[in-house]
């Protein structure tokens, strides 16, 4: 059966009122604190949650893509550009095991509790002991405060962004 990565819980932050929905894949902007560069989305509602879990499912990852385009509101998706997609998410989640929880950063999907993390994300460079969202768990407020924050990211900009 295909891994794909559900909605886990609302702790910390959560925007999606929805149970055990499947997410849908990072479409991240080019205003990272926003939201769109640290959280996941629902593909039932489209909201935004912290902590997702890598489950098996019964769905082929091109229905979930498809999923994906309908909630996303995509009339003129091709068949070729689904299984583009379906290939990309299988690699995301391929390096998980069932039952991880997982967070989003920056291009890139994290176990909660990995750490020591040093990478070039779609936006910033980020240089971490621990995942914000994992120390947000005793404190929430504090996701908000780093990652939601512009300060955050503007001085770890990558120069070599366009
Ligand atoms: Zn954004
Ligand atoms: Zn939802």
């Amino acid at each position: 059966m295909p891994k794909f990565f559900f909605k886990k819980n609302d702790r910390v932050l959560s925007y999606c009122t929805c149970a055990n929905e499947p997410a849908m894949s990072s479409f991240q902007l080019d205003c990272p604190w926003c939201d769109c560069g640290w959280l996941i989305s629902c593909s039932k509602c489209t909201r935004a949650f912290t902590f997702a879990e890598v489950r098996e499912t019964d769905l082929s990852l091109l229905e979930l893509g498809r999923r994906e385009s309908t909630a996303r509101g995509l009339t003129n998706v091709s068949e070729d550009e689904i299984a583009e997609w379906a290939q990309g998410m299988s690699e995301a989640v391929d390096r998980f095991d069932v039952g991880d929880t997982i967070v989003y950063l920056d291009g890139s999907y994290w176990k909660v509790d990995e750490t020591n993390i040093e990478f070039t994300g779609d936006f910033a460079t980020h240089k971490l002991a621990r995942l914000p969202h994992a120390e947000a768990l005793p404190e929430p407020s504090r996701l908000q405060t780093t990652l939601g924050n512009k300060d955050y990211w503007l001085p770890r900009e990558r120069q070599d962004r366009e």
